[in-house]
């Protein structure tokens, strides 16, 4: 049994001080506000969730800075996607671990308490799966039990190139399946993890699985989450309607029951309609503001779907930055840099950090399947410690201390991190950020060479 005493904490009332809350097995046993510290409690700052990381591709984190060099003919997510398919075709076993939990290790520093890795680097080089078909799941696995994270893994389907069923590439084949070689890679993922991960479903896109596919991948799910990337580029958008006459999250709704199981990755390109009918049907919009800034995807309309109660979490997705505070920030910048307004995914009379980060800490529970994003009774012990002695946070109360994390600061404002109970950031640094960074660097030069990147 731990004991952690914060100065302050958000908690579901709203703020409170001399917060005292007992950890037991992983789980936050609970919490007492205006409590006095007591002979053994943790000293702590300011208490707030950590939130969950609604979308990661850790492989993507050794291309960082890699696709920022201007080509002969107009930069795109596809000119991108070419860089992406050569590491994910460079990749071994050993890499993957080694650049999963450098990414883990930067997302708990940043104040991340868990991730959903979208998991879709199955297969051996050749394209043929691993002996052990579960491999490159149990690599995940093992960097997020080193680094302590908690992991929803979501096996990704990848059978197709484009909409109407075309093959997959060439260059694709270590992610393809089809739906028994899938249904037989979850159930091992399932048996590999055992109980240390959730193990959800993802139909990689509409563009990358038929509708038959579709309908196989989300039956294998029961209740637990499933996640698909949609509606990113309006490329996509164009080739969805020119394939079935709707865009891509219309069709989506049309055709599969979408519920609170489901997280929408990206949903950027959304009409009106389509947000409002997302907005209803419960599930997580799965925005990665980050990253979408980076490829150039565009901004995901937020200000009418919140104000229809919508659900969102944010991702980091290519994971080319992590940051829980910058996610936060690009998100509501990008609306106001669409919308030329301020402060448009705050309540009306409420704080901006404040809206975000709840929405934030809500949205990447549900979709991680992960009872947290909240300081009570119960949840999993993901808890975030900010440094109440930062000049950052200097005069500010409550709700301020969000807006000036989120909107004048810095991640050195985290100071400690807990993930299922298990503190791994301490003074701001994990506990073996070295060791970690140093494997993470001989990966990234041995793919160097073998990338010509
Ligand atoms: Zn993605």
């Amino acid at each position: 049994m731990t004991t952690l005493h914060f100065e302050r904490a958000l908690i579901p009332e709203g703020w409170a001080t001399n917060v005292r809350i007992r950890i037991d097995g992983g789980t936050i046993a609970s919490v007492e506000r205006d409590a006095a510290r007591e002979a053994g409690d943790e000293r702590c700052g300011i208490g707030v969730p950590a939130i969950g990381n609604l979308h990661s591709h850790a492989f993507q984190r050794a291309m960082a800075g890699l696709t920022e060099k201007r080509g002969e003919a107009a930069d795109s997510f596809w000119t991108w996607r070419d860089t992406m398919y050569r590491f994910a075709l460079a990749v071994t076993p050993d890499d993957v671990e080694a650049i999963a939990a450098q990414a883990y290790v930067e997302m708990l520093e940043a104040g991340y308490g868990a991730v959903a890795e979208f998991h879709y680097l199955h297969h051996d080089v050749s394209g043929a799966p691993y002996a052990n078909r579960a491999e490159m799941a149990e690599r995940i696995g093992a960097a997020a039990a080193e680094a302590g994270l908690g992991l929803t893994l979501l096996p990704v389907f990848y059978a197709r190139s484009g909409f109407g069923g075309a093959p997959a590439l060439v260059e694709q084949r270590r992610f393809v399946n089809d739906l028994d070689s899938y249904a037989a890679l979850v159930a091992d993922c399932r048996r590999a993890l055992g109980s240390s991960a959730r193990v959800g479903v993802a139909p990689h896109s509409l563009r990358a699985a038929t509708p038959n596919e579709l309908a196989g991948v989300v039956a294998l799910a029961d209740d637990a989450p499933v996640h698909i990337h949609i509606a990113e580029q309006t490329g996509e958008v164009d080739a969805c309607v020119a394939w079935s006459g709707v865009r891509p999250v219309q069709w989506l709704l049309d055709h599969a029951e979408v519920d609170a199981r489901w997280c929408l990755v990206h949903a950027t390109h959304v009409d009106e309609r389509e947000g409002l009918a997302l907005a209803r049907s419960g599930a997580v919009a799965g925005l990665c503001p980050i990253t979408e800034a980076n490829l150039g995807d565009g901004v995901f309309p937020a200000r009418s779907f919140l104000d229809a109660a919508g659900r969102f979490g944010v991702g980091t997705d290519s994971n080319v930055e992590i940051t829980v505070a910058g996610e936060l920030r690009m998100l509501e910048y990008g609306q106001r840099l669409t919308i030329s307004a301020r402060n448009v995914c705050a309540r009306r009379g409420g704080s901006t950090g404040a809206a975000l980060f709840a929405g934030a800490a809500a949205g990447g529970a549900q979709a991680l399947a992960r009872p947290a994003g909240q300081l009570a009774p119960g949840a999993a012990a993901d808890i975030v410690s900010l440094n109440g002695d930062s000049p950052l946070v200097a005069g500010r109360a409550d709700d301020e201390i969000l807006d000036a994390w989120i909107f004048g600061g810095s991640r050195d404002l985290v100071d400690g991190v807990w993930s299922s109970g298990r503190r791994v950031v301490s003074g701001g640094r994990h506990a073996r950020r070295e060791a970690i960074a140093a494997r993470f660097g001989e990966a990234l030069r041995r793919l160097a060479a073998a990338t010509g990147a």
